[in-house]
């Protein structure tokens, strides 16, 4: 093995995936070879089926308000067969004080509802004066000093459910940056908001109604997504599974790249890998490489199934701040959300172990991991039968978490990026961990390589969906 292509894309996951396709799209004749260190593509994206149950070893679905992915989707023809479940129609609980509390779906009802003390709700609106933290405050600290110590256990629901992390580690700066970035420019993030909101209003002459966005997954899983985005890839030829990258040397004007079964060369690479991975690759290039990795959370999953005597409460599923002391993250009612999930006459829900604060959780074996998990839930929902399926799912690598010194990281891939004119990098963990951001940031470094020069990250502001 001895080639020489244009660009080289390291990792077959959802953001190499996506970088290939990008480029067999818009650049037909374009030489390009993804190289997968496991046998199989999708990287962390599984879908486990068995016994007419579908449940998801990886993410469960992705929001429809990311333009990038949404295109994706069209491109690909998936949009005709995708899943919907709207957040509108499906609420989501957050247990607390001993019981399912319901969030509403829009901040107006949220604002209304009794989740929090009214006293609370005028110390959320005293952020407007609340002075800019200095710092890299840990989200907890930020939250707490800009909006009240009340909305702590909703916040700690909302990063539990997205990073599995601890929001006692997680840094604003990191995990939000945009709202961070309002904060200091208007002094207050609701003033600032505000301010934007009304700007776009002025901008619009035609007025667009808020929508809220829908989860999107496919009938066989999510599994389908990557299976998808593969399926033209020549295996051999563009892509080469079994291959793990070891190293990259820089060649000329090109790159070097050197795998367990060869040396390949190329004009560009695209680093599509995981950022602890990106980081091992990358260390060797540049011994100013601030850190040398970032924490992660092992999650596991215990999908469980009942005869539909069972009764679920309507919606997603519920998570649990720590102050509740469980033994489980919280739970997603798959049968809920999307048809098909589980055999006729039965319903499935997944219960989510372990995370940042939890590792040693996962390491139980799956009897123990089972026995515990259900315990823990049967109490929450009133399960008085026992499960008519059961199965534990590890997924096939951990999220990683955007804490201390993170954004410097990012500060360091700039100044990397500008000195390396032809090499690229996306992937999990960089600039955010959902599959949105992974199809955001693919879809910019393919424009990149089909037209030259570095496009400009900008950190957007998110909207906090649990
Ligand atoms: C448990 C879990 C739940 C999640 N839930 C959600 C969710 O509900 N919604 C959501 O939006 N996102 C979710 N995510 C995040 C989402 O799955 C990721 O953003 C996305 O799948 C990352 O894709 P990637 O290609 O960047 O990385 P990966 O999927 O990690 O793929 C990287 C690939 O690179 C390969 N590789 C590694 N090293 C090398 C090497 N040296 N040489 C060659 N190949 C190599 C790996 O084998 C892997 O296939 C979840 C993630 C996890 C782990």
């Amino acid at each position: 093995m001895n080639d020489h292509y244009q660009t080289i894309i390291i990792g077959g996951g959802l953001s190499g995936l996506t970088v290939a396709h990008k480029l067999r799209l818009q650049k037909p004749h374009h030489r390009f070879v993804v190289i997968e260190k496991s046998g199989r593509t999708g990287g962390v994206i599984a879908t486990h089926r068995n016994q007419g149950y579908t449940a998801e070893i990886g993410p469960h679905g992705f929001l429809d308000n990311c333009p990038e992915s949404r295109q994706i989707l069209a491109e690909t023809g998936l949009d005709r067969e995708s899943l919907q479940a709207p957040l509108i129609d499906f609420v989501r609980y957050v247990y607390l004080h001993g019981r399912l509390n319901l969030i509403p779906q829009t901040p107006k009802k949220i604002l209304m509802a009794p989740l929090i003390p009214w006293q609370a709700k005028l110390r959320v609106l005293a952020e407007l004066w609340q002075p800019v933290l200095g710092g890299e405050p840990t989200v907890a600290k930020w939250v707490a000093h800009r909006f009240g110590k009340a909305l702590l256990p909703y916040v700690d629901a909302v990063y539990t459910g997205t990073y599995a992390g601890d929001y006692d580690r997680l840094t604003i700066d990191s995990v939000m940056p945009g709202l961070r970035a309002l904060e200091k420019e208007h002094g207050s993030v609701l003033r600032g908001a505000l301010q934007r909101l009304r700007a776009k209003r002025q901008e619009k002459s035609v007025k667009t109604p808020f929508r809220m966005p829908a989860m999107t997954s496919f009938p066989e899983g999510m599994a389908r997504l990557p299976a998808r985005l593969a399926e033209n890839l020549a295996p051999g030829r563009d892509l080469l599974l079994d291959t793990a990258v070891t190293a990259v040397h820089s060649a000329g004007s090109g790159w070097q790249v050197e795998t367990d079964k060869g040396m390949l060369q190329a004009s560009q690479v695209v680093v599509a890998l995981p950022i602890n991975a990106a980081l091992r690759l990358l260390a060797a290039l540049d011994p100013a490489m601030p850190e040398k990795s970032v924490p992660e959370a092992q999650l596991a999953t215990v999908v469980l199934g009942f005869a539909d005597t069972v009764k679920l409460p309507p919606g997603f599923g519920f998570l649990t701040p720590e102050c509740e002391q469980r033994f489980a993250l919280g739970a997603l009612f798959s049968s809920n959300m999307f048809p098909g999930r589980a055999p006729a006459g039965h319903i499935v829900f997944e219960t989510l172990v372990g995370g940042r604060r939890h590792p040693e959780r996962v390491e139980l074996d799956d009897r123990t991991l089972t026995r515990k998990a259900f315990e823990d839930v049967r109490q929450i929902l009133g399960i008085a039968m026992e499960p008519a399926y059961s199965t534990v799912l590890r997924p096939w690598g951990g999220i990683p978490q955007l804490e201390r010194n993170y954004p410097g990281l990012l500060a360091w891939r700039r100044r990397f990026l500008a000195a390396h004119p032809h090499l690229h990098i996306c992937g999990f963990g960089w600039e955010g961990i959902g599959m949105n951001d992974m199809m955001k940031q693919a879809t910019r470094v393919a424009e990149e390589l089909l037209a030259p020069g570095r496009r400009e990250e900008v950190a957007e502001i998110k909207g906090v969906y649990f």
